[in-house]
């Protein structure tokens, strides 16, 4: 079955990708088990370098950027020359060589810079909403690029590889990203490397009908990327890929960040608190407190009537 053109297979992926040194040292020595693996900051740049390196040898017309989430701030590490420039530049591909030097080039500098920022401030876990953000940015501006010019239209994909906790300080502005994402018709894809699942890449992954995956063997990490996260949209119709465990559909509340299972939410901008609130503070609007009527009392008038 040949693909049509709306079925073009190439691709635009960012991959975002949490670069936090000591994220990374702390979980390779949290597991010593062989059997889970290891997965230092190294291990995982030459596994990710591979898989990034495979993508673009595998179509000549995809394209790729790479952002590195690294602390309070997002780098763009390497991007397609294609997906700036349209007329000019080397041809798609001819790239494929130079992609691994850039991404470690850029890379260590910002890791040097981050290794000189006062102790405490490089331990802040990286904003991920910022990375989704950027790279929602990037794509739009690579869309518009291709709908003005004679570039057929890529299929915008999001891979987020990350390690740490979700930081629900952080859970507004990332579930905004997720929404604008899933607007533009863009699939995010989640890789989580930490011990535990990311709430935030489960619902990203399921709003934006993307894959999300916590592989079991880590140091296995490559064979994931290479069989999960290649393929394109069209060849994902007909592989078997890991079926989605639940997802964790837990909100944070917007007073105290907190993770909640039961809350309010305000009628008018639909703003979810942990506690019952006189006022909303996200829109201002004031609800008056009802004196609630005990069940019995309701079951029994609801009788005499
Ligand atoms: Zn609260
Ligand atoms: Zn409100």
């Amino acid at each position: 079955m040949a693909p049509s053109d709306e079925d073009d297979d190439s691709c635009l992926l960012v991959v975002v990708l949490e670069t936090h040194e000591d994220l990374w040292s702390a979980l390779a020595d949290e597991s010593e088990s062989p059997v889970i693996g290891n997965l230092s900051l190294t291990t995982l740049l030459q596994q990710v370098l591979v898989f990034l390196n495979t993508f673009l040898a595998l179509n000549e017309a995809n394209e790729l950027v790479v952002i590195a989430a690294c602390g309070d701030q997002s780098e763009v590490l390497y991007t397609s020359p294609s997906v700036h420039r349209e007329r000019q530049g080397p041809k798609h591909g001819a790239v494929t060589g130079n992609a691994s030097e850039e991404v470690l080039k850029k890379l260590h500098a910002l890791l040097q810079e981050q290794a000189a920022l006062p102790v405490g401030d490089h331990a802040r876990p990286a904003v991920l909403a910022g990375a989704l953000s950027r790279a929602l940015c990037l794509i739009n501006k690579a869309q518009l690029a291709s709908a003005g010019g004679s570039r057929t239209r890529k299929q915008p994909r999001l891979l987020c590889l990350k390690g740490s906790p979700d930081a629900t300080e952080q859970y507004i502005s990332v579930m905004n990203a997720i929404f604008a994402a899933q607007r533009c018709e863009v699939v995010i894809d989640a890789c989580m490397l930490g011990a535990s699942d990311s709430a935030f890449l489960q619902q990203a992954a399921h709003l934006t009908n993307g894959i999300y995956l916590r592989p079991k063997h880590k140091d296995a990490l490559l064979q994931y990327l290479l069989t999960i996260f290649c393929g394109d949209a069209f060849s994902r119709s007909f592989l078997q890929l890991p079926r989605p465990i639940g997802v964790d559909f837990r909100a944070a509340c917007f007073c105290h960040r907190r993770a909640i299972d039961l809350g309010y939410v305000c009628s008018v901008c639909l703003s979810i608190f942990c506690e019952s609130i006189t006022e909303c503070s996200t829109c201002g609007t004031t609800f008056k407190v009802v004196a609630r009527t005990p069940a019995t009392k309701r079951k029994a008038s609801a009788a005499a009537v």
